[in-house]
């Protein structure tokens, strides 16, 4: 296991792959294939006999139930990320670098006061890239990405989320380096309320912490005990953490994560090329003059509502067509057109107003960094 499994291994295990339905109200769902699970081909064969190889070699102590369940539903495999995918954020990404890639990489250079933050946190307005990001951490730095969220380490079975988070850990030291990337993290480290589900995630989130924490002591240990190495290398797990919400999260836990990053709505300039890069390759007439335009009264839009801007407008010279959409020939679509943009203006607007956007900056500056 570990890094005996080499790289390639870790490629197919990051192939495409992913369960909408939380297995934990539906226990065994891995076993119980579907005869359309099977036949489907022969990368999904590949994934799970990566997944059984591992399986085969689960360290002691990881619950190989809940092992399946993270595997399964948890490592997050394809549609590579890169950092010229994502639009501007050039501060973000140096500052990943930096405190992740640069480390995983090259742990020999990264010790004592060079040492890694075990855990960063990426906060601002939603659709802003945070997600990409993360992902982009775990492909450039060849890391097995776990992307997690509050309620899928939150399992209605009595017991069964303390196992579920520790399976997660375990098995991201065991395929080391690894990312563990939670979403949505005030959820998980905010667990309120009471009554029977909410004390399956105040469980969650205990355990959470408590395993968070062991990964901080061994980095700072560095040196670890042989059976802590027998388990993986605590040493290249990284708690990489997404909120859009960071005044919810307490501050014992903000505490926790010694990075900040703020995650800004993309600039003009950063508007300009993702704007760019979406029309790219589609069949378009419109002119830089249209495209500044479109720049200018996007201010305030985040990269997703520019994403969907683009989509719907897009979709303009079809919607023109009515019912011959059906037999109009590729040919003789008309391009997308500045018209099309501005009819879509119409429905697409802003999903964060400018009195939120003043409360992600002040929050910016009281605790975070900017880039
Ligand atoms: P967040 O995690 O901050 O809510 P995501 O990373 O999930 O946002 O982004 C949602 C979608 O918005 C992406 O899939 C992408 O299409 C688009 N997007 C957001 N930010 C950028 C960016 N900086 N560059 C390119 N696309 C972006």
């Amino acid at each position: 296991l570990s890094n005996s499994n080499g790289a390639s291994v870790r490629r197919k295990m990051l192939a495409p792959k992913r369960r909408e339905t939380p297995p934990s109200s539906e226990p065994e769902s891995s076993d119980v294939r579907s005869t359309a699970d099977e036949t489907e081909d022969e990368d999904e064969d590949d994934e799970n006999a990566d997944v059984e190889r591992i399986m085969s070699k689960l360290p002691k102590g990881i619950d190989p139930q809940s092992a399946r369940q993270i595997l399964n539903d948890i490592v997050v495999r394809g549609d590579e990320v890169h950092w010229e995918d994502i639009a501007g954020l050039d501060g973000a990404k140096k500052a990943l670098k930096e405190a992740v890639v640069y480390p995983f990489l090259r742990p020999d250079l990264f010790s004592g006061l060079r040492e890694p933050a075990r855990g960063m946190l990426l906060f601002g307005p939603p659709g802003t890239g945070k997600t990409m990001l993360a992902r982009a951490v775990a492909t450039e730095s060849k890391s097995t990405f776990f992307s997690v969220s509050a309620s899928s380490l939150t399992s209605k079975w009595h017991g069964e989320s303390e196992k579920l988070v520790r399976a997660l850990f375990g098995l991201a030291k065991a395929l080391a380096p690894s990312i563990i990337f939670v979403d949505e993290i005030d959820s998980l480290l905010s667990a309120r309320s009471s009554g029977s589900e909410h004390e399956a995630s105040r469980r969650s989130k205990t355990e959470f912490l408590i395993q968070w924490s062991d990964l901080q002591r061994a980095a700072a240990g560095r040196e670890q005990s042989p059976r802590d190495k027998k388990e993986g290398d605590a040493t290249r797990v990284l708690v990489l953490a997404a909120t859009n919400m960071p005044w919810d999260i307490d501050e014992a836990a903000r505490r926790r994560f010694v990075r900040r990053q703020y995650i800004p709505l993309p600039e003009h300039h950063v508007r300009e090329q993702q704007i760019r890069t979406l029309l790219g390759h589609q069949h378009q007439e419109l002119s830089d003059e249209d495209i500044q335009v479109l720049v200018h009264v996007t201010d305030g839009f985040s990269g997703s509502d520019i994403t969907a801007l683009a989509k719907d407008a897009a979709m303009g010279p079809l919607r023109n067509l009515g019912e011959a959409l059906l037999h109009t020939p590729m040919d003789q679509i008309r391009p997308i057109r500045f018209e099309d943009f501005e009819s879509s203006l119409y429905s697409i607007r802003p999903s964060v107003s400018p009195d939120g956007l003043r409360k992600y900056e002040e929050w910016a500056k009281e605790f975070g960094e900017r880039g």
